[in-house]
């Protein structure tokens, strides 16, 4: 008996056409309702693959047949680990392959937020630049500063060698624990979040959303960091509370942030975008043709895997799994 897929999103047709030639494939359209086309498919589903969709209790009720969640994501805060455990679903995800796109997209919005790139071009374009410009478009060094990572994972590790060994700088960090190896590769430090904050010059989030970090940068958080810092989120968006971002920057208690990621995806309007101080961007950390292509091979393996009878690469609740 052939097992049916559907694939809720972000998925390469040559993959799709790939998995048609073993599996019943059903695609959900894009432009139709998500929702709808999910209910429709899941009764029937062994397998679910895609990424950026909430999928919880209350859409897998009727998915009866479904043996595996494969996401074609490292973060995993859209499902609900504890209940697809319970009902042995395995939920596998894409590490390691995204490491390194994800690391230069927030160097390179470290880079536009210090040197205000967007402002700037922005303003050639809109034919403003009659004269060298002054210091009201100035702005700040990057080299030899301090960074600060929230989250010294793959991505966070990633980052902190970019600043350690191509800008000189000085590394902080904040993990659940400390990693004594990076610390003696980039000299980096362990600090709490109180220190970094205080301390650093660029604040990076790369921790994952779960219970312990939502919000974990809110109006307490933002006061601790420097007049002169710059916030940088390319984790989640709930680990900052926007609002509170918000009025920090139109206060100017901070020089500036840089954003990837928001509380609510896709955002089509928000307060921040009456900013000059903040660069936004559509959550595109890994938004390259090779990055996402191979995050997608590699979801392709770990849902056939499951389906196959075989243990995937990147099992996120091991627990599920019954040898
Ligand atoms: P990872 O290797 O699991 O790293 C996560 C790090 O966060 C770990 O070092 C962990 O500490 C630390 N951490 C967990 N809770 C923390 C807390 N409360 N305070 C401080 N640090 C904490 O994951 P990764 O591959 O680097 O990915 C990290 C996150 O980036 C993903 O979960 C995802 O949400 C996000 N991401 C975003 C994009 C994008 O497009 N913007 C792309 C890829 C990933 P320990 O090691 O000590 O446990």
């Amino acid at each position: 008996m052939r097992k049916n897929i559907v694939v809720f999103n972000r998925l390469p047709a040559a993959l799709v056409q790939q998995l048609s030639e073993t599996y019943n494939v059903t695609v959900i359209d894009p432009q139709g309702d998500f929702d709808s086309q999910l209910k429709r498919a899941l009764p029937e589903a062994h397998g679910l693959i895609g990424a950026s969709k909430r999928l919880g209790r209350e859409q897998l009720a009727e998915a009866q047949n479904l043996e595996v969640i494969s996401s074609v994501s490292v973060g995993y805060d859209s499902y609900e680990v504890d209940y697809l455990t319970e009902r042995g679903i395995m939920l596998t995800n894409t590490p390691d392959v995204l490491t390194q796109t994800t690391a230069d997209l927030g160097f390179a919005l470290l880079m536009s937020a210090a040197r205000r790139l967007p402002e700037l071009d922005a303003y050639v374009k809109a034919g403003q630049w009659h004269q060298s410009i002054g210091e009201a478009q100035f702005g700040t060094d990057v080299y030899g500063k301090t960074l600060g990572i929230i989250g010294m994972g793959r991505i966070g590790a990633a980052l902190a060698k970019r600043g350690r060994f191509g800008f000189d700088m000085n590394i902080l960090y904040t993990a659940n624990s400390p990693k004594p190896d990076l610390e003696k590769e980039l000299d980096a430090a362990f600090c709490d979040l109180k220190t970094l904050l205080q301390s650093s010059d660029f604040v990076c989030l790369v921790a994952p959303l779960n219970e312990s970090t939502y919000h974990m940068i809110g109006a307490y958080e933002l006061q601790l960091m420097q007049p002169s810092g710059i916030l940088i989120n390319i984790g989640r968006g709930p680990l900052i509370d926007e609002a509170a971002l918000y009025d920090a920057l139109c206060n100017e208690r901070i020089r500036g942030a840089g954003l990837d990621v928001f509380e609510r995806e896709p955002l089509e309007a928000s307060p921040l975008f009456s900013l000059k101080n903040i660069v936004t961007l559509p959550h595109i950390g890994s938004a390259t043709h090779e990055t996402r292509y191979a995050m997608a091979e590699r979801a392709v393996a770990n849902l056939t895997a499951v389906l196959n009878g075989t243990r995937p690469r990147d099992l996120v609740n091991p627990q599920a799994w019954a040898d």
